[in-house]
């Protein structure tokens, strides 16, 4: 038998270099690899879905083509990837997820971990003042539907307290009462929200969205009168600042102003978004006018999953809906900084290093260069934009607000209807994923099927985005 005693420091070193080893042979291999491996569901079965051993392997455990067949089967984020929203890793931020498991802090509260939850503040304050919201707290999640979850929670937190009569604060707490108002755009994450919340299947209202893809104003201020004429109770509105589908953004400063004018709590999803402002913060004015908002560093910051990120204007709120501390957690300083605990401001107790990963990296490459990789980003979407115009046989089908492109085939005029139309792109799509140079995803455009690239990629290169038209075209010619 293995005792699980610690390994020597010499065993440990000789491990973690076969680890090593075998991350730097993917990493000089990543430009050349599949984008998706060419596997079956019951072939990666019959792969890895092995008894546990009774006696331990030892080093064979973790040797290099174990880890490589890992690898084999796994989708791989090289320059081509441009599926979903996702950040493709990088390799220094990697190398913090190694370190931060090895002193395997829990970030609860300053007293357990003084180091990580002094960086997590940090870190944390740093994000909010390049994104605009200079002054916010807050602290990394698992992602942005966590920190959405959150912030709405928080709302209502805000406006049990705020309700006048007794009755009203309980009926609001207790989920009864209470409307939500996002576009019809918004992320599946505010829906799942409301309905973990208890908001019912009307706590979440849908508004119109114009031919931008961002919320109408308009629309918003009557939903939320008619909802007040019926006895509803408005409780926040969600901005949307890059929508998933086209990377609209919502008029934030007008939603900001209706919010204002209605005493409503706004949260902006910008789980996606937010972080391009450090790009181009002229594209995300407003922001700073919102009471919480989200992002997701494991997306635009090119972080590894996961690490998403709530930010809010006033820590109390936060302590109004988070706080429920025993006595056997309750700080015994007054000490504003080791009297700190991150779960009397969020829903998670004990919780990674998540900061570490994400301030050697900033650390290591400095602001600029994530700016830079963030422009070249959005010009790689315009680059795409202009080559899919140019192609008779492609079409845009949304505008490009920022690092999304949404098109579609739609041949040479030879009259095919809508749902003819929409087959054929799914088709095309299966195609470009299993030919493996780029990876696309879908989304639904006014009711379009629409191949789907988003450039949140540090490693795209021109020639990739000329292989998306590429692939496309060839996959139109045989799908
Ligand atoms: C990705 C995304 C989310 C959810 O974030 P996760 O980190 O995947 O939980 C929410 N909203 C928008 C706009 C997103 O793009």
């Amino acid at each position: 038998m293995r005792p699980l005693d610690d390994p020597s420091v010499a065993e440990f070193r000789a491990l973690a270099h076969q680890v090593i080893e075998a991350a730097a042979e993917f990493l000089g291999t990543i430009e050349a690899r599949p984008v998706f491996p060419d596997v079956s569901g019951e072939e990666a079965t019959r792969r890895f879905d092995a008894a546990i051993p009774e006696e331990g392997l030892g080093a064979a455990a973790l040797q290099g083509d174990v880890l490589a067949e890992v690898a084999a089967l796994s989708r791989v984020h090289h320059g081509g990837f441009l599926g979903y929203v996702m950040g493709t890793g990088l390799p220094v931020a990697a190398l913090g997820e190694l370190y931060g498991a090895v002193i395997n802090q829990n970030v609860t509260a300053w007293r357990s971990a003084p180091a990580a939850v002094t960086i997590e503040r940090s870190v944390v304050r740093a994000l909010a003042e390049a994104v605009g919201c200079a002054g916010f707290g807050g602290s990394l999640t698992g992602g942005g539907s966590l920190a959405n979850l959150m912030g709405l929670c928080m709302a209502r937190e805000a406006l049990a307290s705020a309700g006048e009569a007794r009755e009203e604060r309980e009926e609001v707490a207790g989920g009864r009462a209470g409307v939500i108002y996002a576009s019809a755009e918004v992320h599946m994450s505010i829906p799942k929200a409301a309905m973990l919340l208890g908001l019912g299947p009307r706590g979440l209202r849908r508004i119109r969205v114009d031919g931008r893809q961002r919320m109408e104003v308009a629309a918003l201020e009557a939903a939320i009168a008619e909802d007040r004429a019926a006895g509803r109770r408005p409780l926040a509105v969600v901005a949307t600042a890059g929508t998933v589908a086209t990377g609209a953004i919502d008029p934030l400063e007008e939603v900001a102003e209706v919010a204002a004018r209605h005493g409503l709590w706004l949260h902006v999803d910008g789980a996606y978004g937010a972080l391009g402002a450090l790009a181009v913060p002229e594209k995300f004015r407003g922001l700073g006018r919102a009471d919480s908002l989200s992002l997701d560093a494991h997306k635009w910051l090119y972080q590894p999953v996961d690490c998403g990120c709530l930010l809010y204007r006033d820590a109390a709120a936060a302590r109004r809906a988070f706080a429920h501390t025993d006595d056997y957690a309750r700080s015994l300083t007054e000490d504003p900084i080791e009297g700190f605990a991150f779960f009397e401001e969020s829903l998670e107790l004990s919780r990674r290093f998540r900061a570490l990963p994400l301030w050697l990296s900033l650390r290591y490459h400095g602001l600029a260069a994530f700016r830079a990789a963030m422009r070249q980003n959005l010009e790689q979407a315009q680059a795409l934009a202009r080559r899919v115009a140019e192609e008779p046989t492609l079409e845009l089908l949304a505008p490009v607000e920022l690092s999304v492109v949404c098109f579609r085939w739609r041949g040479a005029g030879e009259g095919q209807g809508q749902p003819g139309l929409d087959r054929r792109n799914a088709a095309i799509l299966e195609t470009v994923l299993r030919r493996g140079r780029v990876y696309l995803s879908n989304a639904t455009v006014e009711g379009r099927f629409a191949l789907r690239a988003c450039f949140t990629n540090h490693r795209t290169r021109p020639a990739d985005v000329e292989a998306v038209v590429a692939e496309v075209l060839a996959a139109a010619a045989v799908s």
